[in-house]
C-alpha cells in the first residue's frame, strides 16, 4: 500500500521523479489539474499538493461486496480496482469500514482521495452531506481567528481559551522527542513516540476546530462568516509547532468551513487582516502602541479598551460591509498602502470641526493632536503628519 509509485498513482516529490514522469505528462493533449494550497486564497498561499489527472493514466473502478467475484470480496466491504501505468498491469485495493462516513446523511460519490498521513497512504471515498436545515440569525459574524483564544467573535465571544496551553504542552513533549531522536541518530519520522505524539496532535486540532466552529454556528448562526487569512502562529510556541499549525491547523480549519458552506449554506468571506490588530475598532486610530500586549487592547486616542481578538474581530466585521463600500477598498491592497489609507481615513475623520471627529472620554480632545504627532507610522507618511491640525 506504501508502494504508490507502482499504482495509477504517482507521487512526485523530486526533479528526478518529475523527469521521469515527463514522458507520460507530454503524450497528452488534455490533463485534469488540482491545486491544494495552505489556505483559501490560492494566490497568497503556499501550494500543498498539485495533482494532475491524465486520460490514459488508467481507471478507477469502485466494486461494493456482493458484487465482487472469488473469495477476496468477502473479507472487505469495498475493493478499489485501478489502472497502472504499465500497459495491462491492475492492482485490486480493499477498501475499509468507515463508520463515521457512513453514518452521515449524504450520497456517496464516485470519487476517491488519495492522501498521506504519517507515512501511510489514505484512501477515502468521498460522500456529498446533504444540507441540514438552517435558520441564519445573525447577518454577519466576523472572526479572528488566534491562539489565545482560538475564536473571538465580534459580539464578544472568547472560544477555545485553554488553546494554547494545551499546544505548548503537545510543543514541550514532540521537541523532547525530537531532540533525543537527533541525540540518537535517528531519524524523525521512524520514532514510534513522534508519530504517536503527531497523530494525538492532530486529532487534538481536528477535535478543537470541529467543536468550536459548531458551538459558533450553535450561538450565532450566521449566514456570513467573516474570516482573515488563517494564520495560526505564536511567538510562545517552537518553529516545528508552528509549522506543524501552519499546515495542519490551517488545513482542518479551511476544511471545516468547507463544510459549514456544504451543510448549511454559509458564506465564508476572507478579508485583509493588515492591522486588524492594531486599529481601534470604535475611532479607526492606528498604532502599535494599541496593543498592549497580546491579550489586551487600549486605543491611545479615544481610549477604548478591550480584548485584542474581540477588537480585530470587529475590524474584520467593517472591511467585509458591502455598505460600507470605500472601506472595502482595502480588501485587497498591499500592507503599506493599507496604512496610508486607514491613517488618513482616520485623519480626515478627526480634523477639528469635523463632524465625524470622534469623542475623546474625559475631554482628551486637545491630547488627540499630541497622541498623533507621536505616533511611529507617520515616520513612513511626513505628508500625513500635519492633516490632522487642519
Ligand atoms: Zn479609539
Amino acid at each position: 500500500m506504501t508502494r504508490i509509485p507502482s499504482l495509477a498513482l504517482r507521487l512526485i516529490q523530486t526533479p528526478k521523479d518529475l523527469e521521469a514522469a515527463l514522458p507520460l505528462l507530454a503524450r497528452e493533449r488534455l490533463v485534469g489539474l488540482d491545486l491544494e494550497t495552505t489556505g483559501l486564497d490560492p494566490h497568497q498561499e503556499r501550494i500543498r499538493l498539485l495533482s494532475l489527472a491524465l486520460p490514459q493514466a488508467g481507471e478507477v473502478r469502485y466494486e461494493p461486496r456482493g458484487r465482487g467475484r472469488g473469495k477476496q470480496a468477502t473479507h472487505f466491504p469495498a475493493w478499489l480496482h485501478l489502472a497502472t501505468l504499465e500497459k495491462g498491469k491492475r492492482v485490486a485495493i480493499p477498501l475499509g469500514e468507515n463508520p463515521y462516513a457512513e453514518g452521515r446523511k449524504g450520497e456517496w460519490r464516485d470519487f476517491f482521495q488519495v492522501g498521506e498521513e504519517n507515512g501511510r497512504v489514505q484512501i477515502r471515498r468521498v460522500k456529498a452531506l446533504s444540507p441540514k436545515p438552517y435558520t441564519p440569525r445573525t447577518e454577519r459574524l466576523a472572526v479572528d481567528i488566534g491562539l489565545s483564544p482560538l475564536i473571538a467573535t465580534d459580539r464578544g465571544d472568547l472560544l477555545g481559551r485553554g488553546f494554547l496551553r494545551l499546544l505548548a504542552a503537545y510543543d514541550t513533549e514532540i521537541q523532547t522527542i525530537a531532540k533525543r531522536a537527533q541525540r540518537e541518530g535517528r531519524k524523525l519520522s521512524q520514532v514510534p513516540e513522534y508519530r504517536e505524539a503527531m497523530g494525538r496532535l492532530r486529532g487534538f486540532l481536528k477535535n478543537e476546530v470541529n467543536r468550536l466552529l459548531n458551538r459558533l454556528v450553535a450561538l450565532h448562526a450566521p449566514a456570513v462568516l467573516v474570516v482573515e487569512r488563517l494564520d495560526l502562529r505564536s511567538p510562545e510556541l517552537s518553529r516545528r509547532m508552528n509549522r506543524l499549525l501552519s499546515n495542519f491547523g490551517r488545513r482542518y480549519l479551511k476544511e471545516k468551513l468547507a463544510r459549514l458552506g456544504e451543510l448549511y449554506g454559509i458564506e465564508v468571506v476572507e478579508v485583509n487582516p493588515a492591522y486588524s490588530s492594531q486599529a481601534c475598532s470604535r475611532c479607526g486610530y492606528v498604532d502599535p502602541r494599541n496593543r498592549r500586549d497580546t491579550q489586551t487592547f487600549v486605543c491611545q486616542a479615544c481610549g477604548h479598551r478591550g480584548n485584542a481578538q474581540v477588537n480585530a474581530a470587529r475590524n474584520l466585521l467593517r472591511r467585509s460591509s458591502p455598505a460600507v463600500n470605500e472601506e472595502s477598498v482595502i480588501t485587497f491592497t498591499p500592507k503599506r498602502e493599507t496604512l496610508r489609507l486607514l491613517l488618513r481615513r482616520y485623519a480626515e475623520r478627526s480634523r477639528p470641526g469635523s463632524r465625524l471627529r470622534p469623542g475623546i472620554p474625559g475631554g482628551r480632545s486637545a491630547a488627540l493632536e499630541q497622541v498623533w504627532g507621536k505616533n511611529p507610522y507617520l515616520k513612513g507618511f511626513p505628508d500625513l503628519l500635519r492633516t490632522l491640525g487642519g
